[in-house]
């Protein structure tokens, strides 16, 4: 059994992690601490997470076999788990279930999120709705413009939608003035964050309440097969839904891990969002992790065709796994994750979030190598219908441009 034990009791994974944020959010965040360590241990709390888990969200969520994109491609055995056919269409919903119900019990009344793409803002909206809770989400103005439809979602949710016209006017600029308002209002103010990334405890209480889908893997596959996956793949943004499906597998020695970063338009291109395949540890978001970022420490612009990979840094855990060799990180190029949901959509009649359509991209390129008994996970961690606009106005484009197809 491999010794993994991680983080330290300050939030360390090795070198990573750790809480790097004003002095004046210590308590906060200790007291969050202690509820996490309680509620994480109190069968109550345990039950009912999992009702909700159960009812609301309508787990667990199947394994599926694509048996005909598998047999079209000639190689290993491709199996998806079905995180798309969740409440709101994605891994999302698990982390802020938990949150809010944190929340609830700490006698936090009014959340606070931040959002790039949106789609943590409507994840947390919509468990304000469910609990009856206030909910403010911080969103980069520039943002607000091209995520009309989030936007919308989370205002029929009842939650007021901030825009944050500082700096880029996107999603790191949101983080800092949802930190600021925290700080603010920390006496009756919850702080969800979306991902395994910000000050500890976030990385490990987010990763605790995605390991959901990987305990369901461990169980259903050899439901299903007879055994565990020969691989495990998953697209990483900051990181949750990968850290939710590989955890459990950490000590399963024998399956590799793989974790798809946004190669954007290429590593050698400068345009991606790939942290850990082109990037060095700094310090963003009160952790210490790998980072894009120039000689002089500013982070540099990332660029992804999908909103929901497109963030400078990635969650702690992940660095240090990568470091420890015990997960791998590979970078898939726009034009090889759109050729994948568009494969996906036509051989097996799923249309797949583009997150999710770069951990695809590289399990076909490595299904055909390998032979027909070998088997590849691949954690379909949201559903395609908020890309669709996105895709017909790049592929309008493309034929619009000059020696573009016709
Ligand atoms: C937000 C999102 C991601 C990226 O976030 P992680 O924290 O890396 O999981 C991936 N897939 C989908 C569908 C998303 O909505």
């Amino acid at each position: 059994m491999l010794d993994y034990d991680y983080p330290d009791a300050q939030g360390h994974f090795g070198p990573y992690g750790g809480r790097f944020v004003a002095e004046t959010l210590f308590k906060a965040l200790d007291e969050l601490t202690a509820a996490w360590v309680h509620y994480s241990r109190d069968r109550a709390f345990l039950d009912e997470y999992a009702y909700e888990l159960k009812h609301f969200v309508g787990r667990p969520s199947p394994i599926y076999h694509a048996a005909r994109l598998s047999r079209e491609l000639g190689g290993a055995q491709i199996y998806l788990k079905r995180e798309d056919l969740n409440h709101t269409g994605a891994h999302k919903i698990n982390n802020t279930i938990g949150q809010a119900m944190l929340a609830r019990r700490m006698g936090k009344p009014r959340i606070i999120a931040e959002t790039g793409a949106g789609q943590h803002g409507v994840a947390s909206a919509t468990v304000a709705a469910r609990y009856g809770m206030e909910c403010v989400v911080y969103m980069g103005a520039e943002d607000i413009e091209r995520q009309a439809p989030n936007v919308y979602r989370m205002k029929l949710l009842g939650a007021s939608v901030v825009p944050v016209h500082s700096g880029s006017k996107t999603l790191k600029d949101a983080l800092n003035e949802a930190l600021r308002d925290w700080v603010t209002h920390v006496e009756n103010t919850f702080y969800i964050i979306g991902t395994v990334a910000g000050p500890h405890p976030y990385p490990a209480m987010v990763r605790d309440f995605q390991r959901i889908i990987g305990d369901e893997c461990v169980q259903q596959m050899p439901e299903m097969v007879g055994r565990q996956p020969d691989v495990v793949l998953a697209a990483v943004g900051g990181g949750s839904n990968a850290m939710g499906i590989f955890y459990p597998y950490i000590q399963h020695e024998a399956v590799r891990l793989i974790g798809v970063e946004a190669g954007g338009e290429g590593l050698a291109s400068g345009r991606h969002a790939a942290s850990l395949s082109a990037g060095t540890p700094g310090v963003l978001h009160g952790n210490r992790t790998y980072l894009l970022q120039d000689a002089g420490g500013q982070i540099i612009e990332t660029h992804s065709v999908s909103a929901g990979l497109d963030y400078p840094g990635v969650g702690p855990e992940h660095a240090w796994l990568k470091d420890l060799g015990r997960a791998e990180y590979v970078a898939v190029t726009d034009s090889e994750a759109l050729d994948a949901f568009h494969r996906l959509c036509r051989t097996e009649g799923i249309i797949p979030a583009l997150e999710s359509s770069h951990a695809l991209a590289q399990a076909m390129n490595m299904a055909r190598d390998m032979d027909p008994d070998k088997i590849l996970l691949v954690n379909l961690s949201g559903r395609g219908d908020k890309d669709i606009g996105a895709i017909a106005a790049r592929e309008q484009a493309m034929r619009a441009a000059p020696g573009g197809q016709s």
